[in-house]
């Protein structure tokens, strides 16, 4: 069954067995396809024109499976909230890699599929809210140039899933350059078998860095990449105000891409110390400390490396720690310098730091929006707001406007550069909200918006104002792991 040019490989299938369990999907009752991407099947050289509803149901709900493709649960372990678990995937199946015809291999994967050897005590199922939330989100992510795991379907079930109470049933397609997590590292690392880790090793440097195929140190080069892209993923994260949520080693990737949609949401007003996860209760993964936890998370990964990068322990351990705690300078560049952008800040001047700073903590004691300060500022704010006329806030903007202009610069030039780096829309959690709830109704129109609006988040587009700005009640928004 192939009607739609998946082309299938099972390169991870293919890797020794303790990497995996091979089961198909638990197939549903009544499949109803909700959402397709229609974008992304086009990028992956999909074609949905000979095909009706009832058969992309029938795919996309993992009833009918494509010739070509050898279906798993990938294991993995990982830290969660600090402690080590073993895991892997409990509700969601790779049906393998589809190649594009750029020859560019993606994971196909789906989630909510049915119980696996990893499930746990958990149902191996998904309820619809959540998977649409996952969509809006990564697709959201992906419009605001963040390397993230994209959406390519959400299908409804037809049955009910048990939570707090009984949840309409779906299953999304998730699209990624690969499943691999630090956490898989961790599970190959913990069976102490140094042949499975080195195919490990190998595996992901064929797949995603095959630049670094014939260096001397591989595995000091791959823990220098994986610096380089966390770091610059969690500057962007700070860039846009996203909140992971939960960032526990098995929820980040060895390609650098934003994964597992869980409890994340965007920060409206700016506090650093934002965590929307009911469970967070410590704020461990709280907006300011993701970037200490991202170095946690590598460190657990260069923990896994240690026997490559040098047979003498205590010299590997050595590297590895010197390598780890590069981190922090690389971070303080990047998010200084994603700063500048954020305030169209051209070259470097001894007092930017503390001219970021002022802005910041003036937020934070103004309890301003965060997205809407750099709207203001690009004169492009969706409505006035009389905390800008605040005394404190007009002397900082003449500090800033004195330094805009340094450099040889012009205004104009200084906002093209805020445009491309200051969203005008986020994801704001009560419109999601409000598109989850008609969508559990049957009512597509306000999610079919929200994804459309979100398509441009850095256009200036028409009606967009109610998108703008968080909910008026001052409830505090919650989200929740496992759903
Ligand atoms: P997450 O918090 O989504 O990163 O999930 C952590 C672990 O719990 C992973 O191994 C998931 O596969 C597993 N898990 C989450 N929900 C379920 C469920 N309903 N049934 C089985 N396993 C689950
Ligand atoms: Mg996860």
């Amino acid at each position: 069954m192939n009607k739609i040019n998946w082309n299938f490989d099972n390169t991870y299938f293919n890797l020794s067995k303790s990497f995996r369990e091979s089961i198909n999907p638990t197939p549903v009752k009544d499949p109803k396809i909700v959402l397709l991407n229609n974008n992304l099947a086009k990028s992956l050289n999909l074609d949905f024109s000979k095909i009706n509803d009832n058969e992309l149901s029938e795919i996309f709900s993992g009833n009918s499976l494509p010739t070509g493709s050898n279906s798993i649960a990938q294991a993995y372990a990982g830290h969660q909230f600090g402690h080590f678990t073993m895991l892997g995937d409990g509700r969601a199946i790779l049906l393998g890699e589809h190649v594009s015809s750029s020859n560019k291999k993606y994971d196909i994967q789906f989630k909510g599929t049915g119980k696996t050897a990893f499930s746990r005590n958990g149902d191996g199922r998904a309820a619809l809210g959540p998977m649409l939330r996952e969509y809006i989100i990564s697709e959201a992510m992906h419009a605001l140039n963040i390397p993230t795991t994209r959406s390519l379907a959400v299908v409804k079930t037809g049955e009910l899933v048990q939570r707090e109470k009984a949840l309409q049933g779906a299953i999304l397609t998730r699209v990624a350059s690969s499943h691999i997590r630090v956490g898989t590292f961790q599970y190959i690392a913990a069976r102490q078998k140094e042949d499975e880790l080195k195919t490990l090793l190998d595996y992901t440097i064929d797949r995603h860095y095959p630049d670094i195929k014939n260096s001397n140190n591989q595995a000091l080069d791959l823990l220098n990449i994986l610096i380089e892209r966390q770091c610059d993923l969690v500057v962007n994260w700070m860039r846009v105000g996203f909140i992971h949520g939960v960032m526990n080693t098995d929820n980040m990737t060895v390609s650098g891409e934003t994964i597992d949609y869980g409890p994340c949401a965007f920060m409206d007003t700016y506090d650093p110390k934002t965590v929307f996860s009911s469970i967070d209760q410590t704020g461990r993964y709280a907006y300011c400390n993701q970037p200490a936890i991202t170095k946690w998370n590598l460190a657990r990964f260069a923990e896994c490396l240690v026997p490559f990068f040098e047979k003498d322990q205590k010299k590997a351990i050595k590297i590895a720690t010197e390598t780890i705690n590069t981190f922090e300078k690389k971070y303080e560049e990047k998010w200084m310098n994603m700063m500048r952008d954020k305030l169209g800040l051209f070259g470097l001047d001894d007092k930017d730091k503390s001219l970021i700073l002022d802005l910041l903590t003036w937020m934070h004691e103004k309890k301003v929006d965060y997205t809407n300060t750099f709207c203001h500022l690009m004169k492009l704010a969706p409505k006035e707001n009389k905390l800008f006329e605040d005394n404190e806030f007009k002397i900082w903007k003449k500090k800033w406007e004195e330094r805009l202009l340094k450099n040889n610069n012009t205004l104009n030039k200084s906002i093209e550069l805020m445009k491309s780096n200051n969203p005008v829309v986020i994801p704001r959690n009560h419109k999601i909200e409000e598109a989850l709830e008609a969508a559990e109704q049957n009512d597509l129109e306000p999610i079919n918006k929200i994804l459309e609006i979100l398509e441009n988040p850095y256009d200036n587009q028409g009606e967009i104002t109610d998108y703008q700005f968080p909910s008026k009640s001052n409830e505090k928004y919650q989200t929740f792991c496992g759903t």
